[in-house]
């Protein structure tokens, strides 16, 4: 791992306005609740002073991880080389633009956006209640269920590039595809969208809400932590339903298992680390092809 000297960049974020943390354990901050330490984290109070940190960051040639709400990752059990930019808390501005267009920050976790949404009798995100990320997160993931996904609603993303400056992409440049977005690819930090919805009736909307909430806590292990589904959905078939018919449901490898309730989750059973889960991801990933021949590729994302 390589050694980094915090101190220039931690004044610097302090002398913006910015939250700072030292020596964080990565499981605070992943709903995996596994992973080693982060040596400085940085939450932005502003997109300005977003553009600021990462001109900085590239100035002492720092390597930075963004992090939404950690509902997508795993964390390297020694940790995060460089720091970790943590955008789920500073960047929570939400305002209507029109009539049926909602900006939003990229820090605002997706249940308060659907709850925006609702109040305001708009149809469109119903499908999101319930996955626990940011905007940003779910941006970049092309976070989607139920038939819905972020690329239907999601006409404008704003960024702040490699180099520290701000820009935003529309239509084509998005690139949204099956749970991926150009920004998985050009490592810019998405800071904002905007969601292009259609008025509805508030009570439709609440019902679809609450219906598509409680097909979640019947089908999906919501007492145990994990990063939701593990793998992509292959074109054959699903990928729970691959696990379960290779008899792998229960199957635990320290303290990680494949979900008793849903075969689609790994979940930390017990005090998993991160090489737990990994090593059981290998191992599912394996069974599977041998004795399936179905490629399972992982939804979630490796962080060290
Ligand atoms: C119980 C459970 C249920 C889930 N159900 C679903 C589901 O139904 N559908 C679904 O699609 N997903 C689901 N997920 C997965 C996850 O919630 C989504 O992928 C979510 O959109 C990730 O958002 P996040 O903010 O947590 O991102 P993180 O996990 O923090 O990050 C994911 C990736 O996005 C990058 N990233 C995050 N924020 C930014 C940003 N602002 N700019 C640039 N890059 C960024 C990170 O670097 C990382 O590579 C579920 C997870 C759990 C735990």
């Amino acid at each position: 791992m390589m050694v980094i000297n915090i101190t220039t960049l931690k004044n610097k974020a302090l002398e913006l306005g910015c939250e700072v943390k030292e020596n964080v354990s990565m499981k605070d901050y992943t709903t995996f609740k596994t992973g080693g330490n982060c040596k400085l984290l940085i939450s932005p109070n502003s997109i300005g002073a977003l553009g600021e940190i990462v001109k900085e960051c590239n100035k002492s040639d720092t390597p930075y991880t963004v992090l939404g709400n950690g509902s997508n990752v795993l964390v390297s059990d020694d940790g995060l080389n460089g720091i970790v930019i943590y955008i789920a808390e500073g960047l929570s501005e939400i305002k209507l633009l029109n009539d049926t267009t909602i900006y939003c920050e990229a820090g605002v976790k997706l249940g308060t956006i659907c709850n925006f949404a609702l109040e305001n009798s708009l149809s469109g995100l119903e499908f999101a209640f319930g996955i626990p990320g940011s905007v940003g997160g779910a941006v970049f993931m092309n976070a989607g269920a139920y038939g819905g996904e972020m690329k239907n609603i999601v006409t404008k993303v704003y960024h702040i590039d490699n180099n520290g400056n701000k820009g935003y992409f529309t239509d084509k440049q998005l690139g949204f595809d099956y749970r991926t977005s150009a920004y998985e690819k050009n490592g810019y930090i998405i800071t904002g969208a905007e969601f292009s919805l259609e008025k509805g009736n508030h009570t439709e909307i609440k019902e679809k809400m609450t219906d598509l909430l409680g097909r979640r806590k019947d089908k999906q292990p919501l007492d145990y932590p994990s990063a939701g589904s593990t793998f992509k959905r292959p074109e054959t078939g699903f990928a729970g339903a691959f696990i379960e018919q290779c008899g792998l449901k229960g199957k635990q490898i320290g303290g990680a298992m494949v979900s008793e309730k849903h075969a689609g989750f790994i979940i930390n059973y017990n005090n998993a680390t991160s090489s737990d889960i990994l090593k059981l991801i290998d191992y599912v990933t394996e069974t599977v092809k041998k004795e399936k021949g179905v490629t399972l590729t992982p939804e979630v994302r490796f962080l060290r």
